[in-house]
């Protein structure tokens, strides 16, 4: 938390927390200087894999621009990370002004956050390959999304795509951060780089910080493909991810085709996966007197006896999606139109990003010993 010297809301007995406190030094001894304790550092990424869709910003970037002004915030677009599934490059220059001005357009703010591209920040592959001498390629196998991975494109299982959580630990650590706003098919890497900074600091002495991942309301959060099949994703099943550069039309078309059934059996019955997520959405988008609507007459309802009426639903889900999505798309659209000033961004957020890397990957070397002069 930031703090100043100069604050009167010391709890009380003042003097007591205060002659703890190195600010009462402080201000004992240099009265008339300000000290600023650094804020708790957060980070989170982004493949440039496609359009961002609304697990992306539920999961993530809805997180991630409420923390703006409370913590010290890195964003960062990861680059490297895409290349361990992206046949064709020809898109990636795109891809990254894409996924900058979407989250610009979401409400991210590039003179409160550090804004950077991973492949600008060299010191985060340095980090990685440390890490690596620390990761057990059992342990690698096993991750749910590498076989996840495996399982839809056998034809591409490299060892980037085995290492990525290794390169995310790298991510996370380069920047000593704490928080990891992210959706729930993250947790998994999560655990996965809190046991690579264990084992380092268990082998080279304590240099690396545990992060947690983070979500306000502290479930974290995993939106469902429309047709109940696997999570909203960039780079599969698009027809049934909403992205938020669909236009209305193609809103209103995939939400209609959303997988329903023929209702509940029985009042209060539990809800399947695919219904619970319409409802997860309209939770989300819509107000909350539509939203007890509906789960009302779900509740109510029974075989032969069916209430809810699906197609209202939707009918309803579409039209507050559309309110929602539309001024995203279009301040995302104005800000692609400028590559120059997101290039301005992105070298501003390089120079701050190395910056902080620089103190980590020294500290790291010390470590591991790799100091020779
Ligand atoms: P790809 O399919 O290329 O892996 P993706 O849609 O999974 O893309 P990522 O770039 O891998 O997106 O993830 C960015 C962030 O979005 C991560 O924090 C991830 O947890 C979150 N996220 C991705 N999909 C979902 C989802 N369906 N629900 C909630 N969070 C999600
Ligand atoms: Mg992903």
């Amino acid at each position: 938390m930031a703090g100043t010297a100069g604050s009167t809301n010391y709890p009380k007995p003042w003097y007591r927390k205060a002659l703890q406190c190195e600010v009462f030094f402080h201000y004992i001894c240099r009265p008339q200087t300000k000290i600023t304790v650094e804020k708790e550092r957060v980070l989170s990424g982004i493949r440039p894999t496609g359009q961002l869709h609304l697990g992306n910003y539920f999961g993530a970037m809805r997180n991630y621009v409420r923390m703006q002004d409370e913590f010290n915030c890195f964003f960062f677009v990861a680059d490297w990370h895409a290349l361990t599934t992206l046949a064709d490059n020809k898109e990636l220059q795109s891809s990254v002004h894409r996924v900058i001005a979407e989250n610009i357009a979401c409400g991210l703010d590039p003179e409160k956050v550090c804004l950077y591209v991973q492949s600008d920040v060299p010191e985060i592959a340095e980090l990685y390959l440390y890490l690596n001498m620390l990761a057990y390629k059992g342990e690698l196998e096993r991750t749910a999304t590498f076989k996840e991975k495996v399982r839809l494109h056998p034809e591409n299982v490299n060892a980037g795509l085995l290492t990525y959580p290794v390169l995310q630990a790298a991510d996370i650590m380069i920047h000593r951060a704490t928080k990891v706003p992210v959706g729930k098919d993250q947790e998994q890497h999560l655990e996965m780089a809190r046991n690579f900074a264990q084992r380092f600091n268990h082998r080279y002495g304590e240099t690396l910080v545990e992060p947690q991942a983070f979500n306000y309301g502290g479930e974290l959060v995993k939106i469902l493909s429309l047709d109940g099949n696997g999570k909203m994703s960039k780079s599969e099943n698009q027809m049934n991810t909403l992205y938020l550069a669909d236009d209305d039309d193609m809103i209103v078309k995939k939400i209609k085709k959303a997988k329903t059934d023929g209702g509940p059996a029985e009042p209060y019955a539990q809800k399947p996966d695919f219904i619970e997520n319409l409802f997860t959405l309209m939770q989300l988008v819509s107000g909350p007197d539509t939203y007890k609507k509906f789960q009302d007459d779900y509740n109510n309802s029974s075989a032969g006896n069916t209430i809810i009426r699906y197609g209202d639903m939707k009918k309803q889900l579409a039209e507050d999606m559309v309110q929602f999505i539309t001024p995203i798309r279009q301040k995302a659209a104005d800000l692609q139109n400028d590559p120059a000033a997101i290039g301005r961004i992105l070298k501003a957020g390089k120079d701050k990003a190395r910056e902080s890397a620089a103190v980590t990957i020294k500290m790291v070397r010390e470590a591991v010993g790799v100091t020779y002069y």
